[in-house]
This record gives C-alpha cells, structure tokens and sequence, in this order.
C-alpha cells in the first residue's frame, strides 16, 4: 500500500532528526516491496522496509552524498498501462565506499527509484513526486564554509557548463571517458553542457578569450592539467579579466598529468585516487556544485612573456622528466615513471642563482630553510645571464601588477634571500599538493594558503638519493629523509636566473624555453570546483 506525503511532524528529537516529509512508496523495479521514507532536516532519507521487525534499522542515504533527483511521470509502457496514474522520483547518490582491493575508499553510485501511487488522480501523485525531488535536491545543496576572507559559492541548478576535452590527453582516452563516465552523471545531477574539442595547442587558451563568459556558469577541462593551464590564461588575457577569472573553473582529470585533481580530491578527502576513480570523484564535485578560491603565480620571464600558473614551475630534472617522457604520451601518467628511470642514467647538473622572498621572518623559519640565514650576500647583484645583463623588456598581457616583483635589470629588494648554492639537479616551484597523480611533494599546502613551497635538490645527491625521493614522494614523506640535497622553504616570490639558455622549464606542465622567470603568489584570484 503507497500512501501520500506531507509536511511532517515536528520531532522531540534534535532538530536534525525532524521529519520534514514522509510517506510509503514502492521502491521500483520490484515494486514488491514498500518503504515508509523519511526525509530529515539533518537531510538523511531513511528507508524502512515496510512489515520489517520494528527494531530493525532504517537504511540511510546521506544527502551530502546526492547529486541529483527528479520526478516523471511514465515508467515504462507496461507500468504506464497498469498504473496509469502512478508518478516517480528518482535518488542518484554516491556515497563513499571501501574497495575489496586495498583499504581505499572511493564513490559509487546508488540509484533508488520509488513509485508513488497516493491517488487515483495522476496530477496529484506528480505533485507528491515533485516535492519530494525538490526538497531531495535542497537539501543536497552543498553546506558552504564559512572562512574569512574566502568567498566560497555554488553552482546554481540547473546549470549550464562549457566543456573543453582535448582528444589527445593523456592515453588518447578523454572522449571516451567523458561519454561513459562524466555525461551520465551530468544528466542526473541536471547539469547542461555544451562540448568544444580542441583541435591544436593553445586552442582553449585562444576559445576562452574570445567567448561569451555570461553563457556559462562554469568552465570545465577534461584533459591534464596542461588544459586548465591555457584556460587560466585565456582568461587573464582578457581586458575584463578580473571578473572573468572569478568565473568557476572545474577539472576533470583525463591526462597523463592530472596533479590538480589529485590535490583537489586530498584536500577534500586526503585519499590519493588514480584514473577512473579519480575522474569520478571530481565529476561528483561538479555535479555538488561548490567552487571554492584558488591563488595563482603570476609569472613574467626576462623576455617579457606574462603567464599565470595553479600549479608549479619547475626546472631541472622534474621539468626534463615531464618534456623527455611526452614521446610515451600513450602510457598515461606511467611516462613519467619511465622518463624518471631514463634520466637517471645520467643525472644533469643545472646552473644558476635561485633567491626568493620567503612567506616567513627569517627568524621564525624551520630548520628545513637554515640556508636562508645565510642572508643575500649578492642581492644588490643584477640579472645576469650567458655573463651579460638581462635587460629590461616591456611585459605583455594582463594589468594585473606584482608588487612583490622588480625588473630583472634592477637589484632585489633588501628582504629577498639568494640560496648560495648554484648547481641544482632540480628546482620546483608547487602551490598545490600534487605534482602528479601520486607524487605528494607538498601535503601542507592548501587550495589558497598564500604561499609558494619552494623545493630545490642541490648538486652531489646520489642516484639512490634520488630513488629514495621518488618513492617518498608517494605518501608526502621525502622530508623526513633529511637528504641533505633536498632543501624546501615556503616563499612569497622567487626568482630564477638560469647562467645558460639550453633546455626548457615547465609551468604547469607545459613547456617554456629556458629564461630567466620570476614569480610571485596572488592570493585568491580564480576559482575552482572542490570538495568540501
Ligand atoms: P597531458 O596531461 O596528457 O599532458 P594536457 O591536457 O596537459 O594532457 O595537454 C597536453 C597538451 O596538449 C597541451 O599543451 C595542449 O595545448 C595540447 N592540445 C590540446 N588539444 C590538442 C590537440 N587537439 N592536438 C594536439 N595538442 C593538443
Ligand atoms: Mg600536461
């Protein structure tokens, strides 16, 4: 027997216990079985089987856990035929669940469909159904932080997202991905999208600066990180870009570099996924809907380009690993465990002048920047690169100034700090946790903390020095190996000074040809899609 619903009872309980809804309903396909429903101020729906023991527990399906519910009309011919007044609404969650593989959780979905059969007349079962969807889908709205200073927001609903999939990231796999996995889960959570594949490089990157932002009410990536990067910066390139940065950005990792989702699904749950699991999950953010700010690096290089990164620079063997290994794009991110081994075999010492503004006084800094005490003997010195000068070229793009930031033909300001030593196996610049999929190298960095982790391996670290770093990078433990190679100091600003132009760096990824680069934070500028 299904019976109706309405504005229930007031509870004695706490008032995340009180009943704002109840009613009985078939729970479809079977349809043998009814549930008297209960939907819960604290927003659980708790489902008790109808004729069970009356000590037997009410399943529950968390809210927090719900992307998405809606109400219709028919359920196929034979049940139209049947009950031809009957209406339904369907649940999609995706609740967190233990794999039977390792002790890791990860989402999973749990779709519940219930016929409601209240009342002869059709019109009036619809209506039950659509309450029960709509107050299902308020009280699944994600609970948005309250932080000073941090304007967190969501999505509206329903919503409208541009999506940009390059075909080629990663194993080639994108498209497929998002047609199997990413759709199905927008349609449920009512999001409406519309899809540009990119054809060439800098494709986002040009698309995003000429578009029409007020269509979208987000812009999505499914590719690496190299995508979101090109975005970033199409936006900055925009005479509005102040507010067009403001626009949420989401990705959905499908590269072989997805180091932002990684980090974006540690901060939320400080579990490491890989491929699909990880692509679920920052689906299931976007389909939540909340966006939360990001700091970015505004980064000028001594040729005058401008650049804006949320992720890292890095020169040396990081960057050498990420540019040697794109032959074996067709690996996944197990290029970059191959392009590791190989550049191991001969281990390049690079040259130059590292200094940096630190985010802390001098004096308060850990025993991990002891260096830095060493002050800036050679800050009056100017840039200097091949022996000459850098001189001073015109900057291009966005108005956006840097403060903390002087030309490469001027001496460093008096509370800068140059690292004394000059030769370098590697130098990375991170302002997120993940440098890739499961390479922690920054565990205490935050969405937006106003900092760059600055981490530099000096000349003279042994081959298995640098094995043991790897293999600790995996659970963010490198630090406690106190390799005395390995230094890392949280900074404001830095600035790199190559002695020779060969080779490249990369920034977020993507390839910059070796110059002299200077960068400082800014705080909170973008926002992106996250968890809680
Ligand atoms: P991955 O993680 O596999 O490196 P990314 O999303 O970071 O994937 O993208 C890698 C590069 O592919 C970026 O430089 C981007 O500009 C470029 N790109 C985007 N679309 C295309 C395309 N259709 N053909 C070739 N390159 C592309
Ligand atoms: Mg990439």
């Amino acid at each position: 027997m299904e019976g109706g619903s309405g504005p229930g009872e007031g509870s004695q309980r706490g008032a995340s216990d009180e009943v704002l809804l109840s009613g009985v309903f078939s729970l479809v396909p079977a349809l043998k079985t009814d549930y008297a429903l209960s939907l819960t101020r604290g927003a659980e729906l708790l489902m008790c089987r109808q004729g069970a023991a009356p000590d037997s527990p009410a399943a529950r399906l968390l809210l927090s856990d719900c992307i998405g519910c809606y109400a219709f009309q028919s359920k196929g011919q034979q049940q139209q035929q049947q009950h031809p007044a009957a209406a339904y609404f369907t649940v999609f969650c995706y609740p967190l669940k233990k794999g039977w593989w390792d002790s890791g959780e990860a989402r999973h979905r749990v779709a519940k469909t219930f016929r409601v059969l209240a009342s002869q007349e059709a019109e009036e079962n619809r209506a039950v159904a659509e309450t029960w969807a709509s107050k299902i889908r308020e009280l699944s709205a994600p609970r948005i932080p309250k932080l000073e200073g941090a304007v967190y927001g969501h999505l509206p609903w329903p919503c409208q997202v541009m999506v940009l999939l390059n075909p080629h990231s990663g194993a080639g796999q994108a498209l497929h991905l998002f047609k199997t996995q990413v759709q199905p889960m927008l349609t449920e959570a009512n999001i409406a999208f519309s899809m540009f594949i990119t054809e060439k490089h800098r494709h986002a990157w040009e698309l995003v600066r000429e578009e029409n932002l007020s269509r979208w009410d987000a812009l999505v990536t499914m590719a690496g990180d190299g995508l979101l990067y090109e975005v970033i910066n199409g936006l900055m390139e925009r005479p509005d870009w102040e507010t067009a940065i403001q626009k949420p950005l989401c990705i959905l990792p499908a590269g072989s570099g997805n180091a932002i989702a990684a980090s974006l699904n540690y901060y939320a749950a400080k579990i490491c996924l890989l491929k699909e699991e990880l692509l679920m999950s920052c689906t299931y953010f976007l389909c939540k809907g909340l966006h939360a700010p990001m700091d970015l690096v505004s980064l000028r290089t001594a040729s005058g380009k401008r650049l804006f990164s949320f992720l890292s620079f890095s020169w040396g063997f990081v960057s050498d690993v990420d540019i040697t290994s794109e032959r074996y794009r067709k690996l996944g991110r197990a290029r970059f465990t191959l392009g590791t081994l190989q550049l191991l075999t001969t281990l390049h010492v690079y040259k130059g002048r590292l200094s940096y503004l630190p985010a802390e006084e001098p004096s308060s800094m850990s025993s991990q920047g002891e260096h830095s005490r060493l002050s800036a003997q050679n800050a009056k010195q100017v840039s200097l690169c091949n022996g000459k000068p850098v001189p001073s070229h015109p900057q291009q793009g966005c108005a956006l100034e840097d403060p903390l930031l002087v030309p490469f033909d001027q001496p460093l300001p008096k509370d800068w700090m140059v690292v004394p030593e000059e030769e370098f196996v590697s130098i990375v610049c991170i302002y997120q946790s993940h440098l890739g999929t499961d390479l922690l190298l920054a565990p205490q960095a935050k969405l937006y903390n106003d900092a760059i982790h600055l981490f530099y391996m000096t000349a003279g670290v042994s081959r298995m020095g640098m094995i043991k770093f790897f293999m600790a990078l995996e659970k963010g433990a490198h630090l406690t190996l106190n390799c005395p190679y390995l230094h890392y100091v949280p900074v404001k600003a830095f600035r790199l000074e190559p002695f020779t132009l060969k080779g490249d760096m990369t920034v977020d990824g993507e390839v910059l040809a070796c110059e002299p680069v200077q960068g400082q934070i800014h705080r909170r500028i973008s926002h992106i899609i996250t968890g809680s």
